[in-house]
C-alpha cells in the first residue's frame, strides 16, 4: 500500500516541498534575470542560462552581498539597517517599528517649511532630489547621533571632499562621498539655510532646525568660497546644554558650594572664561539651572541662543539688525530685571555696561575669551575698566577647560611608568584608580567619551580687591605670571580626575599646557 511506504511520506514532507518549490523558483527568476539583462552580450546568453539554472541562487546571493557591502562603503546604508531588516523579515512584528524608525530625522527651514519643500521647488530631477535630501538627512542624523558639535564639508585640496564631525573637541573623518554628491549636500544645505544657492564665493550665514523623535535641534551654517570649491561649517547647538546641573559638568563640590552662594547674592558678577570651545556656555546655562526664574526675572543675550530656557527673556544678538551685546544690555537694564547674562564680553561697552549693572544690584553672569583668572582681570583693565570699579563689579572669576572622559565600556586599570609611580608616590596620592581606554564601538575608538569641566575658581576677596583697588595688578608681566598660576591650578584640577579614573594624565597636560 502506497500510504504505508515511508519513502513516500518523506518526499511530500511539507519543508522539503517548500524547499524544492523555493529552489525551482529562485532559478527561474535568475534564469529570466539572465535573459533579459543588459550586461550580458548575446552570444553567451544561451550559456548564463544553463549557469544560472544550475546555481542561480548562489550567483543572487552573491550579487547582493556585494551590493549590500558596496552601499556600506558609500554610507547609504548602516549594519544596524541592515540587521533591523533582517531581524523585520525573521520577526513580523518588528518590520513596522523598522518603518517608523526609517524617518528618523526631520529638517525644516527656521520658518519651519519642510525640507522638500524648499530643495524640492528649486529642481527639476526629483529622483536626483530625493536622493540628495536622504543623503543630507543621513549626514546630519550621523552627525547627531554621534554626539558632534559641528559638521565640516570641505574641498579638498588633492580631489574630492572632506566631510568631518567634530567629537568632544576632536575632528573625525567621516565616510567618503562623491563629489558631485557632495556639491548637492552643500545647496540642499544651503536651500533650508535660506542662503542663495547660486553665490558660490561670498561668505553666507543661515540656520535650520531638525526634528527628532525627542527634540528640536537648531543648525547654524556658514559657507564661504575657498580654493577648489565651496565650504560649508554647520554648528549643532548643544541641547542638552540647557539641561545640565554644575554637578553633572564636573564641578568638585568645594567650587560648587562657592558658585551656589555666589549665585544667590542679588548683586554682582560671576566671570566664565577660557578659550574658545571650553565649555562656557555649557557652565552659563548650568548657573542659570540654580536660579528659580519664578521669584527672579532673568533676561539674556546671547550670540546665538543655544538652548531655550522657559521662564526667562531670551535675545539674540543680530548684528545686521543693530541688535549687539551692548545695545540689547542697554535696553534690558531699562526693565530692571534680577539676573542678566552677557553671552561674552568682548569690547568696552560691552564690559562697562556688564560691570554698571553689577553695581546697580543685579546679579550678572557673563563670559570672556581669556586664558586665566589674572589675564581676565588684565584684559578687562585693557577695555577700560577702571581697577577701583573691578574691584567692586567682580566677586567670582572662573577660567575652565574641558578634558575628555574616559570611555567608561572599555576603561580599565593603567599601566603606569616608573616616573609617573614615582611622581603620584612623592606627593602621597593612591594610583588604584587610575585609568585608561583602548577604545570601542562606543567611543569611535577614541576611548573617550564625553567631556567634563576642570576649573581654577578665584573668589574676589578683600585681600584681592584690595590688591585690585591699589593698582598693583597691572604689572606688564602680570599675563605670564597670571597665566603660570593658572596652568597650575587646572592642572591640579585635572590630576584630581585622573586619581578617581575619569580622564587621564595625557589629557590634562593637552589641555592646561596649551592656554589659548
Ligand atoms: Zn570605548
Amino acid at each position: 500500500m502506497p500510504e504505508s511506504d515511508p519513502n513516500v511520506v518523506l518526499l511530500f514532507s511539507p519543508f522539503r516541498l517548500i524547499f524544492v518549490v523555493g529552489w525551482l523558483y529562485l532559478c527561474i527568476y535568475t534564469v529570466v534575470r539572465v535573459e533579459y539583462s543588459p550586461l550580458i552580450s548575446n552570444r553567451y546568453r544561451g550559456l548564463a542560462s544553463v549557469v544560472s539554472l544550475l546555481i542561480g541562487p548562489f550567483l543572487m546571493t552573491l550579487l547582493v552581498v556585494t551590493d549590500i557591502s558596496k552601499k556600506l562603503q558609500d554610507g547609504e546604508i548602516t549594519p544596524d539597517e541592515i540587521f533591523s531588516t533582517i531581524l523585520g523579515y525573521l520577526l513580523h512584528w518588528e518590520k513596522q517599528e523598522h518603518v517608523k524608525k526609517k524617518k528618523f530625522i526631520e529638517l525644516m527651514d527656521s520658518s519651519g517649511k519642510s525640507f522638500s519643500e524648499v530643495y524640492g521647488s528649486q529642481s527639476k530631477d526629483t529622483e536626483a532630489t530625493r536622493k540628495t535630501l536622504d543623503l543630507t538627512e543621513r549626514i546630519i542624523y550621523d552627525a547627531v547621533v554621534s554626539r558632534a558639535s559641528d559638521i565640516l564639508i570641505d574641498p579638498n585640496t588633492a580631489r574630492g571632499y572632506t566631510i568631518r564631525f567634530r567629537v568632544d573637541g576632536f575632528l573625525r573623518v567621516m565616510n567618503k562621498v562623491e563629489d558631485e554628491k557632495c556639491v548637492a549636500v552643500i545647496n540642499s544645505i544651503k536651500a533650508i539655510s535660506s542662503m542663495d544657492i547660486a553665490e558660490k564665493r561670498r561668505p553666507q550665514d543661515g540656520s535650520f532646525m531638525a526634528k527628532t523623535k525627542d527634540a528640536n535641534i537648531y543648525f547654524r551654517v556658514a559657507t564661504a568660497g575657498v580654493m577648489g570649491g565651496e565650504k560649508i561649517t554647520i554648528r549643532i547647538l548643544n541641547q542638552t546644554a540647557g539641561m545640565l546641573r554644575l554637578e553633572e559638568i564636573g564641578m568638585t563640590s568645594k567650587n560648587l558650594k562657592i558658585i551656589s552662594e555666589a549665585i544667590k547674592q542679588p548683586s554682582g558678577m560671576i566671570l566664565l572664561c577660557g578659550p574658545t570651545g571650553s565649555g562656557k556656555t555649557t557652565s552659563l546655562y548650568a548657573m542659570l539651572n540654580q536660579i528659580d526664574f519664578y521669584t527672579r526675572n532673568v533676561v539674556t543675550v546671547e550670540d546665538p541662543v543655544e538652548y531655550v530656557l522657559a521662564g526667562t527673556s531670551q535675545i539674540e544678538v543680530n548684528v545686521k539688525a543693530n541688535i549687539t551685546f551692548a545695545n540689547a544690555l542697554r535696553s534690558i537694564l531699562r526693565q530692571d530685571p534680577d539676573v542678566i547674562v552677557a553671552g561674552e564680553i568682548r569690547d568696552a561697552e560691552t564690559a562697562a555696561m556688564a560691570m554698571q549693572a553689577s553695581q546697580t544690584g543685579h546679579l550678572v553672569l557673563a563670559t570672556l575669551h581669556s586664558s586665566s583668572n589674572l589675564a581676565t582681570l588684565v584684559r578687562l583693565q585693557d577695555l577700560g575698566i577702571k581697577p577701583l570699579l573691578l574691584s567692586s563689579a567682580l566677586s567670582v572669576v572662573i577660567s575652565q577647560r574641558l578634558v575628555r572622559k574616559l570611555c567608561e565600556h572599555c576603561k580599565h586599570s593603567a599601566n603606569l611608568t616608573e616616573s609617573q609611580i614615582a611622581e603620584f608616590k612623592s606627593r602621597g596620592v593612591g594610583l588604584d584608580h587610575v585609568m585608561t581606554a583602548k577604545g570601542c564601538d562606543k567611543c569611535g575608538g577614541t576611548g573617550y567619551y564625553g567631556r567634563s569641566a576642570i576649573m581654577d575658581v578665584m573668589v574676589l576677596d578683600e585681600e584681592i580687591k584690595a590688591i585690585l583697588a591699589d593698582g598693583r595688578l597691572s604689572a606688564g608681566d602680570l599675563k605670564q605670571k597670571g597665566d603660570t598660576r593658572g596652568r597650575t591650578a587646572l592642572k591640579r584640577e585635572g590630576m584630581k580626575k585622573v586619581l578617581m579614573g575619569i580622564t587621564t594624565i595625557e589629557e590634562v597636560k593637552r589641555v592646561t599646557t596649551r592656554l589659548e
